[in-house]
């Protein structure tokens, strides 16, 4: 065993680091942003208490205890922590080491660990598979099946299954599929070549927004790269503690896009941009892909951080209304963009862009938090409507599908008018929005 390691309490490889962990200086700026500390007013589920635990076991003054696990996956791994501490301390790296650290020593139950492996290495990796699943999904609202189950009983005492069937959008609004494999050519003069990276479940249920997305770049003089070897960005796992399955998955990625022909790896989803830019640090201590990954993650960008620095842009299609924008946590606090899809909103003709309070506090997706744990999910969701509902918006927009189907679930349960959108179907007069 590696003495690093052997020092530690903390059990497996890529532990968090003891230097990185005393970076914190205790003060509790971060602990008003945190959803979860106050949810519980308890300090273990703050991002200090939770710093401090990971201390106490680094140094070996307490055992990884299931309390330790409990608190990790408590965390919504939103960062918004990360924004607010004035001493720079890395929460999502360590959190998401520390989650690897809880998977390491103690194991889940067969049938988790067998349902675990189902979804995110027989299914989300898989574009053909996850496809099919999108069909059978829109087959399943088309009959009614979702309704019916969630009104019938049968979920009773089965609350994650009941939110994730209560996440489901109605059929008209799973396309499944984005756009093909292969170089699409630019519509516009331009010199520009990109690579897209296409994401999993936002290619599979929400295939629209991707097609509009290579339809904005292409307008925009570019010439859009979508190799057919990519593959899922590891997020889910990284935030799941499998660690070494999304390693694997970054360097599917990395090969996939080292053409070096690509000026920039466009992404539209927030989630997979924050994972896809933490390559380099990911697989720092892979010899052979090192290198290329550091070079790959500086490549990567948030469509509107890329669109919004183009010195030229085409004026968007119209969108009559009122519309807020909800920051997702991981464009916002993952990657410090904040003011680039408000200024590309504020461009679109007819749209009117409202302030809303805590817009940049999580709405309770964060990955499967909202499956995982549903209630504290929907506590955090119904006080972002009750801000959201105060605006009345026609349009609710935000740049991640995780965000689009929780805010839509939002919606749904206040019986709000609003739209849910994203970035780029507000920047493309529309598109099929869930509701
Ligand atoms: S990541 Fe979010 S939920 Fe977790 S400690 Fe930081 S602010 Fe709190
Ligand atoms: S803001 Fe940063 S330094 Fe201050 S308590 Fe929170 S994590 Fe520690």
């Amino acid at each position: 065993m590696d003495p690093a390691v052997e020092r530690s309490g903390f059990p497996g490889p890529d532990a968090p680091s003891p230097e990185k962990i005393g970076a914190c200086v205790h003060c509790g700026l971060c602990l008003p942003v945190c959803p979860t500390y106050s949810q519980t007013k308890n300090e273990a589920s703050s991002p200090r208490g939770r710093l401090y635990l990971m201390r106490a076991i680094s140094e070996e003054r307490i055992p990884l205890s299931a309390a330790f696990g409990n608190e990790m996956y408590l965390c919504l791994g939103c960062r918004a922590c990360e924004t607010a501490c004035p001493a720079g301390v890395e929460f999502g790296d360590l959190l998401e080491r520390s989650r690897a650290q809880v998977e390491e020593a103690l194991p889940r139950p067969l049938a988790s660990r067998l349902s675990r492996r189902a979804v995110l290495q027989s299914l989300v990796p898989h574009r053909r598979r996850l496809e099919w699943v999108a069909r059978g999904t829109r087959l399943f609202q088309r009959l009614g099946l979702g309704a019916w189950l969630l009104g019938s009983g049968l979920l009773e005492g089965r609350d994650g299954l009941r939110s994730a069937i209560a996440l489901i959008p109605p059929a008209e609004e799973i396309v499944v599929g984005g756009p093909g494999p292969g170089v699409h050519a630019r519509r516009a003069d331009g010199d520009r070549r990109v690579g897209f990276f296409r994401g999993c479940v936002m290619d599979a249920m929400l295939g629209g927004t991707n097609r509009r997305t290579v339809g904005l770049l292409r307008d925009s003089g570019c010439e859009v790269n979508i190799p057919d070897s990519q593959t899922c960005c590891g997020a889910l796992h990284l935030h799941s503690g499998m660690r070494e399955e999304a390693k694997a998955l970054a360097r599917r990625n990395v090969k996939a896009f080292a053409s070096g022909k690509d000026d920039a790896v466009i992404c539209n989803s927030a989630g997979c941009g924050a994972a896809l830019k933490g390559y380099g640090e990911l697989l720092e201590s892979d010899e052979e892909s090192a290198g290329e990954a550091k070079e790959f993650a500086g490549r990567v960008r948030d469509i509107s951080e890329y669109l919004s620095d183009l010195p030229t842009r085409r004026t968007p299609p119209a969108l009559r209304g009122k519309a807020v924008y909800q920051d997702a946590c991981h464009l916002v606090h993952g990657q410090r963009i904040r003011s680039a899809p408000r200024a590309l909103l504020d461009e679109v003709p007819g749209l009117t862009l409202v302030p809303f309070p805590e817009s940049d506090s999580c709405c309770g997706s964060a990955g499967i938090y909202n499956i995982s744990r549903p209630s504290s999910a929907l506590e955090i969701l119904d006080r972002k409507m009750e801000f959201i509902a105060e605006v009345d918006p026609d349009f609710v927009i935000a740049g991640n599908p995780g965000c689009q189907l929780q805010l839509a679930l939002g919606v749904r349960r206040r019986g709000l008018r609003a739209r849910v959108l994203h970035t780029v179907d507000a920047l493309s007069g529309g598109g099929e929005g869930a509701s």
